[in-house]
């Protein structure tokens, strides 16, 4: 069966989502999109055969020629067009974050719960990704001992002049917060946030931040967000176990030698960094919700729990205090 896929916001990452499941996965087809700018929607549906173009997020969750959703609108849009989908009994691909606000995200828990199966799956890709995944590998291996320390880097050559302060946390650490749950497989339970010596390139910007992140257990994470370091996109991450250690490796190809120097290749952006990992997280989508089951990758309770983390961290970031991160009871349905 070819799933048949609606798309609610057809902007930056919209499009490439629409690319990657047009061009190069298999098993699903774009029967309809929608966008607050009409006229880009249509111009995505130019080059789709087959695909709708609706006046709202709400007419393609409804749509009778679509199977499944993905919401890649503006984040405060999410939780409208998610609980349609739920409402709907449609399974939603929402892009992070699941909501802005704990609230919200209770709200799509609630209603998920309600509507007694999963249907919600949130785009932490990161989970995807051949490194991470071979990471999580020797972490579960017992290889290293049991894990005390993690760092987390995540360093971005610039960010637009609309990246504020805050953005560090939600935009960007989110990532590293949801990465950390899942490789330590635990909640996180407090956070502070220090600001380090500004660096000049970033204006007024609080840049870089580091974040210390308690999990329940005590294992101690360090998040690095260094969003003005011109050299590259680089994302680091080291767990250091009682009787070993264990490293993302630089993912180069080839190293090349020349006038005395070895050179690696440090990639651009985030979609150079993690385009397969974004193929993969669709694919396995696509396969999973063809074959009528329920989605396995990040749930409404991860996307939930991230949030959660990311207002800690706002909080924590203008007190100047350790914010406790207290997320309640975790219903059945999203497991242990
Ligand atoms: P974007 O380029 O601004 O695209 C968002 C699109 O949604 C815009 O075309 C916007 O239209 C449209 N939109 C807003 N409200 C809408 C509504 N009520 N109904 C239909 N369409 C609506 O943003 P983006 O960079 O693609 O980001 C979209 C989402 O993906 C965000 O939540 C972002 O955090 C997430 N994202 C995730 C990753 C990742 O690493 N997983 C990377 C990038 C982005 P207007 O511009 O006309 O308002």
């Amino acid at each position: 069966m070819t799933l048949r896929i609606g798309v609610i916001g057809t902007g930056m990452i919209g499009q490439d989502h629409i690319r990657r499941i047009t061009h190069v996965l298999s098993g699903a087809e774009i029967t309809a999109v929608t966008d607050a700018d009409l006229d880009a929607a249509k111009q995505v549906a130019a080059e789709l055969p087959g695909a709708d173009v609706m006046d709202t997020g709400d007419a393609v969750v409804r749509s009778e020629r679509v199977d499944a959703v993905i919401v890649t609108s503006w984040g405060p849009t999410h939780e409208e067009f998610v609980l349609a989908a739920i409402a709907a009994g449609k399974p939603v691909f929402c892009e992070k974050p699941l909501a802005t606000t704990t609230e919200a995200c209770r709200r799509i828990i609630d209603a998920e719960v309600a509507s007694g199966r999963r249907l919600v799956q949130v785009g932490f890709m990161r989970r995807y990704d051949s490194a991470y995944r071979a990471l999580k590998s020797v972490i579960e291996s017992g290889e290293i001992g049991a894990p005390l320390l993690y760092y987390s880097g995540h360093r971005n050559p610039d960010v637009p002049p609309s990246y504020t302060r805050d953005m560090a946390i939600v935009d960007t650490a989110v990532h590293d917060f949801d990465v950390v749950r899942w490789l330590l497989d635990e909640e996180l339970r407090a956070i502070r946030v220090l600001a380090a010596k500004p660096n000049s390139l970033g204006g007024d910007l609080q840049d870089p931040l580091l974040m210390v992140v308690e999990t329940a257990s005590g294992v101690l994470v360090t998040v690095e967000t260094s969003v003005n370091i011109r050299y590259g996109y680089d994302i680091r991450g080291e767990v250091v176990g009682e009787t070993g250690t264990a490293a993302l490796a630089d993912r180069n190809l080839v190293d090349v030698r020349s006038a005395g120097r070895v050179n690696s290749a440090v990639p651009a952006d985030w979609r150079e960094r993690f385009v397969a990992a974004f193929d993969t997280e669709f694919q396995e989508w696509i396969n999973t919700i063809a074959a009528g089951k329920a989605p396995t990758g990040p749930s409404s309770w991860d996307g939930y729990a991230a949030t959660a983390v990311c207002d800690a961290g706002v909080q924590a970031l203008h007190s100047g205090e350790r914010v406790e991160i207290a997320l309640g009871e975790k219903p059945a349905l999203y497991g242990h």
